[in-house]
């Protein structure tokens, strides 16, 4: 008989004692898995130690290193966010009511421009409701290009803006824009999320001379009192989190979750919230689409001394920049909440998030991310935003922005290859679609729901 040698036999045993059977398990403790949890009671395995994803706060001290993840008993520290702001948008009223029961929350009214830093303008967004801000030269030739352009069959983002706004407002913002904001890739993949730049003719016209009400998927948005670590918490409070559980490989065959540290778990079936291309390479199935591409993201928390042309924009789309971000948002306009507790009377500082975008998974070295972060501080400091720097924090999101190639059947083929594992797919990057918050929390709670034991 064959014998295994005693060092296989012990990591075996180890391997067995560590094994867990359920008849369900969840990975991935962010919001989508939280709310799965929160609904159905079964186990979710978390990589992390605490609950949330990308949507959960941290604090610093100004001028000290080292994330907090509760406010300091004296309230001296700033609020920052892991994703950068997060803000709560939409949601069905069921969602709405568990998230207020859960965490209540303020409700605010979108403030929001594009910068055009060499020109110092600032239009508010949508651009397109808002031409009288542009010369008379600029604003007549876009809204008679909007207003006429023909609208032709298209296959790429590019062609798609191009064709909806017009070769000036596309050469002037959606081009550079999406240049940045995809990280090259606008040129290459389908259009996605017209939702979020709508035109409506009536008011394009009227905002060439006169104002225009707010518009697009965002007019106003909730934000926890307590912070957005309030929301998490509220919802793993509810539930069984795992933390520290990495899934490194998933046996698809024999129904196995294999973690980084070693243990085990042996489901019949599995929801995941992990991003669908990860899921993917860690079931090692084969598929013959080619995956559709992604971008990271790096995000820079801020906060220092309020500088004198600091605006009162909730966020800023920004086409050029010479540290190469695309959009700035500020935390402390939302609510002085962010803010160091002494700062938050005097309103003499600011806190802000800076997003850069990278090709899917094209991390920057730690010489290049301190490179970047200073150039950023630095141009922040000149658009007149920033005095003295108290805090300055990098975040790398690997899959951050979910693209898909045209006419791509990659998504679809990647679902249905786990489906028939009886891993069901669940959230933003599971599903490789774009939503917010509330919707993930939504699909979490209906996936959960119809799941519960
Ligand atoms: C830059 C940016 C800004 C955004 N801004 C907004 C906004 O303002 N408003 C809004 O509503 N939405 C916003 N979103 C979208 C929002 O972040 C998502 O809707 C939400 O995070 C989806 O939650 P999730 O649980 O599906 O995914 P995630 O938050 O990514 O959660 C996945 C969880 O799985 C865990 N995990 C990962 N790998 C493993 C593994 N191998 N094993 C075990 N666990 C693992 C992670 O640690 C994480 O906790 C933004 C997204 C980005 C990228």
């Amino acid at each position: 008989m064959k014998r295994t040698p005693p060092a296989r036999r012990r990591a075996q045993t180890a391997a067995q004692r560590g094994t867990r059977r359920v008849p369900l398990a969840i990975l991935g403790g962010g919001m989508t898995g939280l709310a799965a949890g929160w609904a159905s009671g079964l186990p979710v395995f978390e990589a992390e130690a605490a609950p949330g994803g990308i949507c959960s706060s941290y604090y610093l001290r100004p001028g000290k290193p080292g994330r907090l993840n509760h406010p300091p008993r004296d309230g001296e520290a700033y609020r920052f966010e892991i994703g950068g702001g997060h803000w709560i948008f939409g949601g069905d009223t069921g969602v709405l009511r568990l998230m207020q029961r859960l965490a209540p929350a303020k409700k605010y009214e979108r403030i929001s421009s594009v910068f055009f830093h060499e020109q110092n303008l600032y239009v508010p967004y949508p651009l397109q409701n808002h031409l009288r801000c542009f010369g008379r030269e600029f604003r007549s030739k876009a809204l008679v290009e909007i207003l006429t352009s023909p609208k032709a069959s298209f296959k790429t983002m590019a062609e798609w803006l191009t064709q909806s706004f017009g070769p000036t407002l596309t050469t002037a913002f959606f081009g550079p824009f999406h240049e940045l904001y995809t990280a090259g890739l606008w040129k290459s993949i389908a259009p996605q999320d017209p939702y979020k730049s709508p035109i409506d003719a009536g008011l394009v016209i009227r905002g060439a001379s006169d104002s225009t009400p707010p518009m697009g998927y965002n007019t106003t948005f909730l934000y926890p009192l307590a912070g957005l670590n309030a929301l998490a918490q509220g919802l793993a409070r509810g539930c069984d989190v795992h933390y520290g559980k990495r899934a490194a490989r998933i046996d698809a065959n024999n129904q196995t979750v294999v973690f980084q540290d070693g243990s085990q778990v042996k489901f019949e079936s599995l929801i995941s919230t992990l991003p669908l291309n990860r899921m993917i390479e860690m079931t090692e199935l084969k598929l013959e689409e080619p995956p559709d591409p992604y971008t990271s993201v790096l995000v820079l928390n801020i906060g220092g001394v309020r500088g004198e042309r600091c605006p009162p924009d909730h966020w800023l789309y920004v086409p050029s920049s010479r540290a190469g971000f695309h959009r700035v948002g500020f935390y402390s306009n939302v609510d002085a909440s962010f803010l160091p507790r002494s700062a938050r009377e005097p309103a003499n500082r600011v806190s802000i998030y800076v997003e850069r975008a990278y090709p899917g998974g094209q991390k920057p070295s730690p010489e290049e991310i301190r490179d970047y972060s200073g150039a950023t501080w630095r141009e922040l400091q000149q658009w007149g935003y920033l005095k003295d720097l108290e805090a300055l924090d990098p975040t790398w999101i690997d899959v951050a922005y979910t693209w898909s190639w045209p006419g791509s059947k990659w998504r679809g083929a990647a679902l249905r290859a786990l489906e028939s594992r009886d891993i069901q797919m669940v959230g933003r990057y599971a599903r490789w679609t774009f939503q917010g918050i509330a919707d993930s929390i939504r699909d979490g709670l209906y996936v959960g729901a119809a799941n519960r034991p």
